[in-house]
């Protein structure tokens, strides 16, 4: 059977100096999770694995080095979704974990909720043995020099089981208001999986990518479309009837990748037969 992960770098916009370094890091990503693959490994524990090493990279807005709300703070948001128990665990407005991916996960197996935010988030965290950062050393000197926006990552997979699996993670949108959660933990609109058609993963201005509940509608269109097909009717529709600007990615059950964004960036790297590739743009 199959195997596939794809992640991607975000929609916002990528300087020139860095392309090299986003791809070589998404490339990381998808290497470390591909490896977890080939060992049989879980599309879980693969879109854990690839979007722990994103928000490690504080190039991206997520984890280390996600962009400041409007009170200079960060506040992050992530979930995780399986898609053969339709299980999610997701965190919203947390300030003080270095991988929210990875409470996201605990939330999903160690709580009867699917959704958990802020001080009780965090609270969850000190009790589960995460440590908790103090919220200024979340802050990259890139964050307080540049105006990086954007760069959300995520990561979708499938495994040789035939069990699909997305996480996504992000800061958000720069000078957000404080408490103002975005798309990427919403299960539907950041993203979605669902075995018996495929998982999808969003990036780009929230508010819009909830309207249009991006990542149900993507995974849903794979009943009639192929996955390339799927990906850009789903941000066809985004754009015209939602107005909305960013895009995604997603895998079908056979493992083929679709790719869209109506941004002029958005970094992907996936296992393109039995190499890597890497691109930030859409060619
Ligand atoms: N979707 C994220 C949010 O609105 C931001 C992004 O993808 O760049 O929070």
């Amino acid at each position: 059977m199959a195997i596939q992960l794809i992640v991607h770098g975000g929609a916002g916009l990528v300087a020139g100096e860095h392309h090299a370094a986003v791809m070589a890091t998404c490339s990381a990503a998808v290497a470390s999770g591909i490896a977890h693959l080939r060992e049989g490994g879980t599309a879980l524990n693969a879109v854990e694995i690839a979007t722990r090493i994103l928000e490690d990279d504080p190039l991206f807005n997520a984890g280390y080095g996600s962009v400041l709300n409007r009170d200079g703070k960060v506040e992050m948001d992530a979930l995780i979704m399986d898609g053969r128990t339709f299980q999610i665990g997701a965190v919203a407005a947390v300030s003080r974990l270095k991988n929210p991916i990875s409470l996201a996960r605990r939330v999903m197996e160690a709580t009867p909720h699917h959704l958990l935010a802020a001080g009780g988030a965090e609270q969850f965290a000190a009790e589960q043995g995460f440590e908790l950062v103090p919220p200024e050393h979340m802050i990259a000197p890139r964050q307080l020099a540049t105006k990086s926006d954007g760069d959300t990552v995520g990561a979708v997979a499938l495994d040789s089981a035939g069990n699909v699996a997305v996480a996504v993670s992000t800061g958000g949108v720069r000078g957000k208001l404080a408490g103002r959660v975005g798309d990427s933990p919403i299960p539907g609109a950041g993203g979605w999986a669902d075995n018996a058609l495929g998982a999808a993963c969003a990036t780009g201005v929230g508010e819009g990518i909830m309207r249009a509940l991006l990542t149900f509608r993507a995974v849903n269109l794979l009943e009639t479309h192929g996955a390339q097909a799927a990906a850009e009717a789903a941000v066809a529709l985004f754009e015209q009837k939602f107005g909305g600007d960013g895009g995604l990615i997603l895998v079908d059950r056979e493992g083929k990748v679709g790719i869209a964004h109506n941004s002029p960036f958005m970094p992907v790297a996936w296992l393109n037969g039995d190499q890597i590739s890497a691109q930030v743009a859409q060619k």
